[in-house]
């Protein structure tokens, strides 16, 4: 049998991940070892972010492992790695004793693996956050940030302030957060919150329906509190605006606390629209509805597309999704991210998934002559790390 040669080889590439959130190696090794197959999968990872505790549901997500692709080549890959047979107690324990030797030492062999060479943490999630500089301790490559709205809100919320004290108290905050060197890019949750479709709001308007949601006792509804918030919003990407900086709007779905009836990129469009001219990143690529948001982001020229979430949990639908948004949008603005947040091992699967996945769909556009391969190389390049270092400024 003669070799394989790749026609289309992304071998060593470097990537930026430009979606993940902060942990610390060291509280890996508190977790429940046996556990960490549930916390992989996306159902399981999504049990925790929307702080489920029901031992039935826990159950089911257990039960499911099983039959879940992502969980299965995951566990058939890393007992691979680490040199043990793939059953879930065994590679259980070996990974337990790979934490547990060098808990930072694990984590970086992962990323170093995978020559992932710098990552943008969203520091929204997990509460109370994890700080930059331990997390890049963590991970052995530098770590920007993104810094979320949402946790702002709150704080300020937890003062009780006056509409005036409450809005510059936010006006501080964004200030604060861009002054931050290691800044890169506000982010806005609000698709978790009140949905997509932002409305236009004067500081007037935003005055009142403050008043009226403070009274109210804060409730999570699309009432006045959905006034306050679109006006925060378009604040924020003033903000951006000012101080360069790119904004990272999470778009499509997310773990079970999503208004997913005003989560998908059509409900974001009037305000990608007022903002044609800035540089927007739709987080998780409107995923499920990334059709729709690869022709929003083919017609507004600012608008990103980051394939976090759909990377990697998508696995056998991956190469798919990536055909056509790779055919329909300018590939320069496709960015790499893993929406890592439960597990260091996401970080390795999902840039390994990504860099395949790449191959296999450029070298299928070379078969079938849309592209050379040195067109082809340039563009998957691009999406793992060249588009993503660009559009935040890294040296
Ligand atoms: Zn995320």
């Amino acid at each position: 049998m003669s070799a394989h040669v790749k026609v289309v080889d992304l071998t060593g590439s470097p990537v930026i991940d430009d979606h993940c959130h902060g942990f610390r190696a060291a509280d890996l090794v508190e977790l429940d070892p046996l556990g960490w197959e549930d916390r992989l999968t996306m159902m399981g990872m999504c049990f925790l972010s929307s702080g489920q505790t029901d031992r039935t549901l826990a159950g089911q997500v257990t039960g499911l492992r099983d039959s879940t692709v992502f969980a299965l080549t995951a566990r058939r890959w890393l007992a691979e790695r680490l040199g043990v047979e793939p059953e879930p107690q065994a590679l259980a324990a070996a990974r337990a004793a790979a934490i547990g030797a060098d808990p930072e030492g694990y984590c970086a062999g992962l990323l170093a693996e995978q020559n992932i060479t710098a990552v943008i943490a969203d520091e929204g999630y997990p509460q109370p956050p994890v700080l930059r500089a331990e997390f890049e301790r963590s991970l052995g490559v530098p770590v920007h940030r993104v810094a979320r709205i949402e946790p702002l809100i709150v704080a300020l919320q937890a003062l009780d302030l006056s509409w005036p004290d409450f809005e510059a108290g936010f006006e501080a905050r964004l200030e604060e957060a861009a002054s931050d060197a290691h800044t890169v890019g506000f982010k806005s949750i609000i698709a978790y919150r009140t949905g997509l479709d932002v409305g236009t709001p004067t500081a007037a308007e935003a005055g009142q329906a403050y008043d009226l949601w403070r009274a109210a006792g804060w409730p999570k509804d699309r009432g006045p509190g959905k006034v306050v918030r679109d006006y925060c919003l378009r604040a924020t990407l003033r903000a951006a605006r000012r101080h360069d900086l790119v904004m990272h709007l999470h778009c499509g779905g997310g773990d079970p606390d999503i208004v997913l009836a005003h989560a998908r990129p059509q409900d974001a469009f009037g305000l990608l629209h007022d903002h044609i001219d800035q540089p927007i990143i739709l987080i998780h690529g409107g995923y499920p509805w990334m059709a729709e948001a690869a022709y929003v982001a083919s017609i507004l020229p600012f608008v990103y597309l980051d394939l976090s979430e759909f990377l990697p949990w998508a696995t056998l639908g991956i190469d798919r999704e990536l055909e056509m948004l790779l055919g329909v949008v300018p590939a320069g603005k496709i960015l790499y991210g893993s929406d890592e947040a439960s597990e260091p091992e996401v970080f390795w699967l999902s840039a390994r998934m990504a860099r395949e996945a790449l191959e296999r769909v450029l070298t299928s556009s070379v078969q079938r002559d849309f592209l050379t391969v040195a067109e082809a190389l340039e563009i998957g390049r691009g999406v793992l790390a060249g588009n993503t270092a660009r559009l935040h400024g890294f040296a």
